[in-house]
């Protein structure tokens, strides 16, 4: 069997496969991510860049990050589908947008970053800090 991870985006313009193993996988409830995929957080998994092969266009668009560097979030021209991120303080990881697998069922996250902005109607309980008024999901 083997462990190839592959994916696209919505429209199938960009394709993707990873050769490696996920080094971390978490979701991140920062705002650049809610912004840029309109939900409360987005599933990233980090694998090393030289695993990576991509096929189709893909454009990046640029951002600073709080530490300084610049993060990078590549998506599909076509259908904006977002894929892919990168930052310049690590540019031997890529992240792989979790749910853009062709089978999102292996993804495990293992952390929550940015939780400070994750958004009270986000439905995972998982980070929460005070389970009394979401005691009961
Ligand atoms: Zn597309
Ligand atoms: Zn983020």
């Amino acid at each position: 069997m083997s462990s190839t991870l592959t994916g696209g985006c919505l429209c199938g313009a960009v394709r993707y496969e990873c050769s490696a193993r996920p080094l971390m996988s978490g979701n991140c409830h920062c705002r650049d991510c809610q912004k840029s995929s309109g939900g409360g957080f987005v599933a990233v998994m980090a694998v090393p860049a030289a695993s990576l092969k991509i096929e189709g266009q893909v454009k990046y668009f640029e951002s600073k990050a709080d530490s300084g560097n610049t993060f990078s979030c590549g998506f599909c021209p076509e259908c904006g589908a977002r894929l892919f991120g990168k930052s310049s303080g690590e540019p031997r990881l890529a992240m792989i947008a979790a749910a853009s697998l062709d089978d999102p069922s292996v993804y495990q996250p293992t952390l929550d970053f940015f939780t400070s902005h994750a958004q009270p109607w986000d439905p995972d309980p998982s980070y929460r800090l005070s389970g009394d008024e979401f005691g009961s999901i």
